[in-house]
């Protein structure tokens, strides 16, 4: 049995099938993602455009069904590739990029899903909505944009417990009635779990460590 197979059994197990396997395919080579296709896997994230459109087309025509998420910066110039290309955004992480998608998705009939990243560390070097501000801006991203958000991310601290940041990142979700939650790599997904994430995201924890990313 592969490792995504192993996994995805133990995540749904642990979580009651509450939470989904997301395979993050950053700086993975098309031969080295096929196998996980052959096998059912079907929920992918990506972190760059670019690298992404390098990879998934192809993949997506051969795998309709395949859920791919992106889970890293937007910069607005790729924006319309990225619409087209990914099924869920992860991280609206400010209102100009939100406003852009939102104008992006009147033009065409795509069924995206969005969720904004929280910047649950309050990290300077980080993207994502301070938690102070995560309230207004989710509440404009639905009301005055009308943007399909279904859920939030977040990517704590390395070096703080998660569970806090999981637990802020779950209660903002649940006031304000979104029902994904996608947090939790590679070293703390067990805790990610047992806070209710609906998606754990994991990359290295399936193919090794990384020479970049
Ligand atoms: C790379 C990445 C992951 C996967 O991290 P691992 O520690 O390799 O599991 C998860 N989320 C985001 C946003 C990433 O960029």
């Amino acid at each position: 049995m592969s490792i995504v197979t192993k996994l995805t059994q133990s995540i749904s197990s642990l979580s009651k099938n509450r939470t989904q396997l997301l395979v993050v395919t950053k700086t993975q080579s098309i031969e080295t993602i096929e196998p996980l296709l052959a096998e059912g896997h079907r929920i992918f994230g990506e972190n760059r455009v670019q690298e992404a459109l390098s990879k998934w087309p192809s993949l997506k025509h051969r795998y309709p069904d395949i859920e791919l998420h992106l889970i890293g910066p937007l910069q607005t110039n790729k924006l319309k590739q990225a619409v087209a290309l990914f099924d869920v955004i992860e991280t609206v992480d400010r209102a100009e990029l939100a406003e852009k998608l939102a104008k992006e998705l009147k033009h065409t009939d795509k069924k995206l899903r969005c969720y904004i990243q929280i910047n649950t560390g309050e990290e300077p070097q980080k993207a994502g909505i301070h938690p102070s501000e995560a309230s207004a801006f989710i509440t404009y991203c639905q009301e005055e944009l009308s943007l399909p958000i279904e859920g939030l991310m977040c990517i704590p601290p390395v070096s703080e417990d998660p569970a806090l940041h999981f637990a802020l990142l779950k209660k903002l979700a649940l006031q304000h009635h979104l029902p994904q939650l996608s947090m939790g790599m590679s070293n703390d997904y067990m805790t990610a779990i047992q806070f209710g994430a609906t998606y754990v995201r994991i990359g290295s924890a399936i193919f090794g460590e990384r020479m970049r990313g």
